[in-house]
């Protein structure tokens, strides 16, 4: 079975958060596959319901127009590409920014970042049948698409490879919760936290003036592993080799970001957390750096210009930027012990 480990992040936040202020407005619901989870500081609670409803509406619509494999707008533009017709295939407006962007980072990424994946994602059995395909595997691993081969003239798209099927499942949460974010700064609400699963972005302070608190997640145990009083606006993504994995026929675990250089399931990392200001930014290099060779880790953490970094590994090394080594507040007993990035990986490359 496919396992998600959201509820114990929530019970973190819930502890943290200070959810008991009163001048916290809070709605949980589920989308997305995960529990979304906003808080609004110094609404009254009529405008904050509101506010809740339009966001409800439109995280709802977007899962249906970016769900990778349930029926929708993504599904039948993939179908649609997968004819290869020679006229190309309207792009829809809803996926635009989505593919834009994706064609964008796999170029930063050097080709780690690849949404051209789906159906690799989808044979190892990451779109809702767990269970690896090893034929449509090995098949695939012979030739894989990219998102260059996604050509765009004018609006229409081709598929220059008979197997791109686009899975944006390491960004569209990102989008979804900045377009979240800009429809309560349209409605003049500046103060708030917009969480889903533990990918979160934060604007302001609490009524009271404190900042905000988040949890970030213990990658082995579940919990919080550490707290972050939020002093800027910014989004804390994670990926992980355990939020999503199942065990297989022959009981390895397997889990859901897939390398495009061997085709295989990512190896070595267990979590990498990540704060961007923009959320967008933030879902990719999270997943991006999950594939990045630890030597290369400062680089990428540079390319794209993220403010703050923490990755563990399967080992329980881990690598923090200077700023995190001061500022994260760990808790008590907790068994992991960071190191600084860039300067740690930076010497281990030099003494090669
Ligand atoms: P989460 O689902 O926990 O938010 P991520 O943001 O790391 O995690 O996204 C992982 C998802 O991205 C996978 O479940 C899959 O749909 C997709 N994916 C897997 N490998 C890649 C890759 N190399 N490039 C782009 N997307 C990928
Ligand atoms: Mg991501």
């Amino acid at each position: 079975m496919t396992t998600t480990r959201w509820p114990i992040l929530l019970l973190a936040l819930l502890l943290l958060g200070g959810c008991s202020d009163p001048r916290v407005q809070r709605r949980q619901f589920l989308q997305f596959g995960t529990l979304i989870d906003i808080s609004l500081s110094g609404v009254d609670a009529q405008r904050a319901e509101a506010a809740f409803d339009a966001i409800e509406d439109l995280l709802e619509e977007r899962n249906r127009q970016w769900h990778g494999w349930q029926e929708g707008v993504l599904k039948r533009f993939n179908d649609d590409l997968a004819q290869q017709p020679a006229d190309g295939v309207p792009v829809p407006p809803s996926l635009k920014r989505l593919i834009d962007d994706s064609k964008r980072y796999y170029r930063l990424s050097d080709g780690l970042f690849n949404p051209a994946l789906g159906k690799l994602i989808a044979a190892w059995g990451f779109q809702g049948r767990p269970q690896p395909d090893r034929q449509k595997i090995e098949r695939l691993r012979g030739a894989l698409p990219d998102m260059d081969d996604l050509r765009i003239e004018e609006g229409r798209a081709w598929s220059d490879h008979p197997d791109l099927q686009l899975d944006f499942g390491a960004i569209a949460k990102g989008l979804a919760i900045a377009q979240a974010a800009e429809l309560l700064r349209s409605r003049g609400i500046d103060n708030f936290i917009v969480n889903a699963g533990g990918d979160l972005l934060v604007r302001g302070r609490k009524a009271d003036g404190s900042p905000w608190v988040v949890g970030i997640e213990d990658p082995f145990q579940g919990g919080a592993l550490a707290t972050l009083a939020m002093d800027a606006s910014g989004a804390v993504f994670t990926s992980g080799s355990y939020r999503r994995f199942y065990i297989d026929e022959n009981g390895q675990r397997r889990q859901h970001i897939i390398d495009p250089r061997s085709g295989e399931p990512a190896l070595g990392l267990r979590a990498v957390t990540v704060l961007h200001e923009d959320p967008v930014v933030a879902d990719v290099a999270a997943t991006t750096l999950m594939l990045t060779a630890q030597n290369h880790l400062p680089e990428m953490v540079e390319r794209f210009g993220l403010q703050e970094v923490l990755v563990i590994a399967e080992d329980r090394e881990a690598w923090a930027t200077p700023g995190w080594l001061k500022r994260l507040q760990w808790r008590s007993g907790a068994d992991i012990h960071p190191q600084p990035l860039p300067k740690q990986l930076q010497d281990q490359d030099s003494g090669k």
